[in-house]
């Protein structure tokens, strides 16, 4: 199954850039009965950044399956490079990471597999501030899930489709029009000019 490990890999460019790979391959990580591993993964020990230093950049990329953000939120995957910038205030989270999950079609409730690109740019504060919603604990513990979990609610606020041209849901029957055709009797009008129908029909 899925496993962990953090891996630097020893690539120091220019300019006090530092990298490493943050993937699911590995040990020690906890999994739930339904697969997804737990959140301790997002967890990143960024002391050595802290004692680098002003100016120095750690790049992590992340490739990480089925995770358990929070308890209200699962990813299929989440994919992409973070970049960890060390400033006077802390650390700068900055990345664009994609985030897979599940939704419903807002006209058929479907299951829809999403693809969010969050777009990450934080001051996590060290020593923790006021200022700033986020922060690093005492042991250089940065934890993502937190600001995932914010961003993955606010990219899952906007309606999906299963597909453009979903026809959606029977309004009398329920019945799936992308699948059957209920023989309801039909009713192109549009709901919202139904009332104005039936007055219209009462002069008649
Ligand atoms: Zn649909
Ligand atoms: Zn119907």
């Amino acid at each position: 199954m899925h496993k962990f490990s953090y891996n630097f890999c020893n690539v120091f460019k220019p300019s006090a850039v530092s990298c490493s790979t943050l993937t699911a391959e590995g040990r020690d990580v906890k999994h739930y009965t339904n697969g997804y591993i737990g959140n301790r993964v997002l967890k990143l020990n960024v002391g050595f950044l802290l004692a680098a230093g002003p100016g120095h950049i750690h790049q992590t990329s992340l490739d990480i399956p089925v995770i358990r953000v929070s308890e209200d939120t699962d990813l299929e995957y989440l994919r992409g490079t973070l970049r960890l910038s060390r400033t006077q205030e802390g650390v700068l989270v900055q990345g664009d990471l994609h985030a897979g999950f599940e939704d419903v079609c807002a006209r058929c409730l479907e299951t829809v597999m999403r693809d969010e690109v969050l777009q990450l740019q934080e001051l996590y504060a060290h020593p923790p501030s006021d200022m700033t919603e986020f922060s690093i604990d005492e042991d250089g513990i940065l934890d993502l899930a937190p600001l995932l979990r914010e961003e993955i609610l606010i990219a899952a606020e906007h309606n999906v489709l299963c597909r453009e041209d979903c026809k959606g849901l029977c309004m009398d029957c329920g019945a799936n029009l992308n699948e059957e055709e209920c023989g309801c009797p039909e009713d192109d009008i549009d709901p919202r000019f139904a009332q104005l129908k039936a007055l219209r029909g009462s002069e008649e």
